[in-house]
């Protein structure tokens, strides 16, 4: 088994990180934790198209560049390092593009893919509905077909980037007859369609990521169907892995780490530097521990996907992991810390910028989007060891 990586990939991550560097340095952008989230910006995500750094492993027929899930990853660790604005293009790089060259037709694949990589469209994933997050199976909203039309009415809730959004990727009901999992089908939604309305929602940490969305009669093309009807549960399965797998699960808020290790090692409480308390050094290297083990899982689902599998149990096994790694380390901070860890950005007695308080209240989502701690266990448990599906 070989951990490293080859010459070219160490070529590849300096580039990325000289690039990254003069982002910062020509104030395009600030570090900080969950920053990839909050942010979004076009040009950013052009200036990566250019470079090549968007649908880097798909095929070049389509303007893919054909790269492996490995060169994938190493751009991603050194963006999630940074904390780059990559928010325009990032959830149509990693699951709505490879969901259309999975499953979209010819003309779906020569539409969308080199707009996804060019940076010209940004898309949203609409599939959470009130009563169905989980249990997708579960989705309310309905897709009717009239002529060469689909009358889509419902609601999503919970669509990240929905009010910055060109397209919606939707789950809806397209059969009210048939089994749960046999009626449901995706769509490409375009956002500016009549009858649709988007609705911001502010998270805990007062930022407005996320959107509820209603579909009000609206009238979507057939082409826009992808896949075939009813499909769209089994489509689904496979897709969700891949929105499981990335190290922006084990990431979000990595700047909070290096910055607390910087913090020990400078300040001093009562005369006696934080580096040499034993509370405080034993839960830095722990988290050192902890941070090593989830990088090794994310490569190792990276590897997976070059080896042409979906990872569904090792996507399971990294997200459950990395997303408690990312709380411990949130938690952690507020710690250290101390009372000063409660306090907001803004505060001008807090300790690097409130990122610890600020991180504390993002980090409760991160052990729930893109599937529960709770589901990633069951996952483990049935898949991974083999015990029986627990029945309700
Ligand atoms: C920050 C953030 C961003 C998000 N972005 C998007 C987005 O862009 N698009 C989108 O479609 N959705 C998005 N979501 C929604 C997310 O996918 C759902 O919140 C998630 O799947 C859980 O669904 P739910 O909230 O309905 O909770 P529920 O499914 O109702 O779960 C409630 C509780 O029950 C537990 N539970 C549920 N089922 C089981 C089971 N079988 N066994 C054991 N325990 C169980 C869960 O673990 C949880 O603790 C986002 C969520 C967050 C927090």
């Amino acid at each position: 088994m070989d951990f490293s990586f080859t010459k070219e990939q160490e070529r590849l991550r300096q580039e990325v990180r000289d690039f990254l560097e003069t982002k910062v340095t020509d104030g395009e952008f600030q570090v900080k934790s969950n920053g990839w989230v909050e942010s979004h910006s076009q040009k950013f995500s052009k200036d990566m198209s250019r470079r090549g750094w968007i649908g880097m492993t798909w095929p070049k027929e389509y303007g893919g560049h054909n790269q492996s899930y490995i060169d994938r990853a190493i751009v991603m660790e050194e963006m999630l390092t940074y904390q780059a604005p990559i928010g325009f293009h990032f959830l149509a790089d990693r699951q709505v593009g490879p969901a259309i060259i999975h499953f979209g037709n010819d003309e779906q694949k020569k539409t969308y893919l080199p707009k996804i990589i060019n940076a010209d469209i940004s898309i949203a994933i609409g599939l959470s509905e009130p009563n169905a997050g989980s249990d997708l199976v579960s989705v309310k909203t309905t897709a009717m077909e009239q002529g060469d039309f689909y009358i889509i009415n419902g609601q999503k809730v919970w669509t990240t980037g929905g009010h910055r959004a060109d397209y919606i990727w939707c789950l809806v009901r397209t059969d009210l007859n048939a089994p749960k999992h046999k009626a449901l089908s995706e769509f490409i939604v375009d956002v500016k369609t009549p009858g649709i309305t988007v609705r911001p929602i502010i998270n805990m940490a007062g930022v407005h990521s996320f959107n509820e969305i209603f579909f009000e009669d609206v009238k979507v093309p057939k082409e826009n169907l992808v896949g075939p009807k009813n499909r769209g549960f089994y489509q689904l399965m496979a897709q969700v892995d891949y929105e499981r797998a990335g190290l922006e699960r084990l990431m979000q808020n990595y700047p909070l780490f290096k910055n607390l290790v910087e913090y020990a090692k400078k300040e001093k409480r009562n005369g006696n530097p934080l580096s040499k308390d034993p509370f405080i050094r034993n839960k830095l290297a722990e988290l050192e521990v902890e941070y090593q083990v989830g990088r090794l899982f994310c490569y190792q689902v990276a590897w997976t996907l070059s080896q042409g599998r979906i990872p569904n149990y090792e996507a399971a096994l990294c997200k459950a992991f990395c997303t408690q790694f990312e709380q411990r380390l949130s938690d952690a901070a507020t710690r250290v810390l101390g009372l000063y860890g409660q306090l907001m950005p803004g505060s001008k007695y807090a300790p690097m910028d409130g990122d610890a308080a600020d991180s504390y209240l993002w980090s409760v989502s991160y052990t729930i989007q893109g599937g529960t701690l709770e589901v990633l266990k069951n996952i483990v448990a049935t898949r991974g060891l083999g015990l029986p599906v627990a029945k309700s």
